[in-house]
């Protein structure tokens, strides 16, 4: 009898690895298939300065609708994405994408920035340099008008390569985030050491504020941190206004979340900065 169960769980367990190999491959197939196409898309979300409630940037997010699998949700995707290698030429659409669209945007007087969210697996490459620069110069975007998000996980892994990098983006200008701040082990050691410009609080110390897991304490030593080392703090996942006004009172810089807005096609956002732009006062326009 035990070797029967024995055997009919190793089968058990064959199988299951067969199907979800076969998932993974059939998603990699119809992910390959989709680069280049309207599948693809980019929806932006508003980023507001809590003080003004200004839109000061937007976060570029990658969707995908396949027509065989529908609507495939980035966590689900980009990690396949970062392990088969074709995060290279999807992150550098995304990023081409990104940048033609804040030219756009800044020709109808848009002065905010582009956020733009970078796998580790694309900044290792040396080519990352030279997508950005010809991006750059391409869409004549200054460079600190474009934010590159990085994970805070992934530049813990390779401490030395990562500083490299980070000095290297830095020399060009761009503006840097560590992007899900909090659940990863960076040292306050490390923090000073790489200059980057924000750090954006992950959503589940947000989600936190409002509920009984108590994680105003935690916002509060970030946002004083990061203020001490002249970082601006970005909040996201914000999602009633109880949070936001928490997040306000803590000194929060920039708030991102879907009380305040969703990630939407260009056009709508198009729409968001029209009025933002007609109801400044002529003096702050241009
Ligand atoms: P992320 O960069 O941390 O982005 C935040 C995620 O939270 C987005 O999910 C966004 O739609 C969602 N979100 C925004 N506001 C709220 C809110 O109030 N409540 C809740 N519950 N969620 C909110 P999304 O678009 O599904 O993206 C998931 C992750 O996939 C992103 O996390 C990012 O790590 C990755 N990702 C998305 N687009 C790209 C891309 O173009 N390149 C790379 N490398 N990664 C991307
Ligand atoms: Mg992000
Ligand atoms: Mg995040
Ligand atoms: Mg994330």
């Amino acid at each position: 009898h035990a070797k029967d169960s024995g055997r009919s769980t190793y089968s058990f367990f064959n199988k299951d690895m067969d199907r979800d190999l076969n998932e993974r491959l059939q998603l990699e197939s119809a992910l390959k298939d989709a680069i280049g196409t309207p599948q693809l898309t980019l929806h932006y979300q508003p980023q507001f300065d809590v003080a003004s409630g200004d839109i000061v940037g937007v976060e570029a997010l990658m969707r995908w609708h396949s027509p065989v699998l529908g609507d495939v949700s980035p966590s689900k995707f980009i990690p396949l994405a970062e392990d088969t290698g074709l995060i290279m030429p999807l992150g550098a659409w995304c990023l081409e994408e990104a940048c033609r669209q804040l030219a756009q945007w800044r020709k109808a007087g848009f002065q905010g920035l582009m956020a733009v969210n970078i796998s580790v697996r694309q900044l290792v490459r040396p080519d990352f340099f030279d997508l950005l620069e010809s991006v750059l110069a391409g869409t004549d975007i200054p460079a600190h008008r474009l934010e590159l998000e990085l994970t805070e996980s992934l530049m813990m892994d390779n401490v030395d390569a990562s500083l490299e990098v980070v000095r290297r983006l830095k020399a060009l200008q761009l503006t840097l985030s560590i992007d899900d701040f909090g659940t990863g082990y960076s040292s306050l050691s490390y923090l000073k050491q790489f200059s980057v410009d924000s750090l954006k609080i992950d959503q589940s110390f947000i989600r936190g504020l409002s509920d009984a897991q108590q994680s105003r304490p935690l916002v509060r030593a970030i946002v004083q941190m990061a203020h001490s080392l002249e970082l601006r703090v970005i909040a996201e996942g914000v999602e009633t206004s109880e949070q936001l006004a928490i997040l306000r009172q803590e000194g929060v810089d920039v708030a991102q979340g879907y009380f305040l807005g969703r990630p939407e096609p260009a056009k709508v956002i198009s729409g968001l900065l029209a009025e933002q732009a007609m109801s400044l006062p002529a003096a702050q326009k241009g």
